[in-house]
């Protein structure tokens, strides 16, 4: 099996990192960056959030694992004191696959048909550069409402628990192929009017956006911030790829909320 092996890059990281490897070496797995069948990361969530867009272009092929060297992390759940184990699992043991639904965002430009494709493992933001923004949001070819506001945002169900539930959003089982698109402060008045709840929308329900005033757009794809000019339209739908774990012991995802937002309890 070829792995491969990112850290965040601080010491603590790193020395776990190269551990990771020289144990994995000394069972006989190939260390390969460029195609790897297996990729453990090492820090925190956004170490494999990091990670999955470098490997975005062969999700059918990689699969992930974290190790969490801070907080306990969503997608991380390693800890550095079960290293060997980890090993081992990986090692001597057939590992089973989990498979999340992800979100494909595609940016279309004024500009002679020009588009961009994204994949996001949390979510999609969109924000105006200046003042509120205000677009159309279209859900499977029909006009749902004009948002007004400071943004929107399109999050899968295992990002659920990030972005989108600071927002109001809720959680949703990743079992569900589904996405959500909750409100960033929706101006609602006599005059301007949105839904206020957060919208689940199953596979193949398409949410298009359409930028209603002619400025500059903040979309930011998980931890990455691009700036985008002359958007005519952001279409978020659920991706046809899915990311892929790969687990060595059960760890439910209820009870993988409930660690990290409500701890142990009495
Ligand atoms: P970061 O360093 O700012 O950390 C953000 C926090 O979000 C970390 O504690 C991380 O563990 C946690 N997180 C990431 N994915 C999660 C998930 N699926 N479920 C629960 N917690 C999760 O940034 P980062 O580590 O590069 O992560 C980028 C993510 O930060 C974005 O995808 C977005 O979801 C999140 N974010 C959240 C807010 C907010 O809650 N108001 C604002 C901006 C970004």
């Amino acid at each position: 099996m070829k792995f491969a092996v990112s850290s965040k890059g601080n010491s603590i990281s790193d020395t776990l990192k190269n551990k990771i490897q020289t144990y994995l070496l000394d069972f006989g797995m190939e260390l390969n960056e460029e195609e790897p069948d297996l990729v453990i990361t090492v820090g925190g969530d956004g170490t494999l959030l990091y990670a999955f867009h470098r490997y975005s272009d062969r999700l059918n092929e990689t699969a992930f694992v974290g190790v969490h060297t801070g907080h306990l992390g969503f997608y991380a759940d390693w800890v550095p004191s079960e290293i060997e184990k980890l090993v081992l699992a990986i090692a001597k043991t057939p590992y089973h696959i989990v498979e999340y639904p992800i979100l494909e965002v595609i940016v279309r430009y004024n500009d002679g048909g020009r588009e961009e494709k994204y994949l996001a493992m949390n979510e999609c933001t969109i924000k105006s550069m200046e003042g509120t923004l205000v677009a159309d949001v279209e859900i499977r070819g029909q006009l749902f409402e004009t948002f007004r506001g400071d943004g929107l945002c399109l999050s899968t169900p295992s990002g659920s628990t990030a972005y989108n539930k600071a927002l109001g959003g809720a959680i949703i089982h990743p079992s569900i192929r589904a996405i959500q698109l909750a409100e960033m402060a929706s101006i609602n008045n006599r005059v301007f009017r949105t839904v206020g709840s957060p919208l689940i929308l199953p596979d193949h329900h398409t949410c298009v956006i359409k930028p209603r005033n002619d400025v500059d757009f903040q979309v930011t794809i998980d931890h990455l911030t691009l700036l985008h000019k002359d958007v005519k339209s952001i279409q978020c739908r659920v991706a046809d790829e899915n990311v892929r774990f790969a687990r060595f012991r059960p760890f439910p995802f209820w009870k993988r909320v409930q660690d990290s937002f409500i701890g142990k309890g009495e």
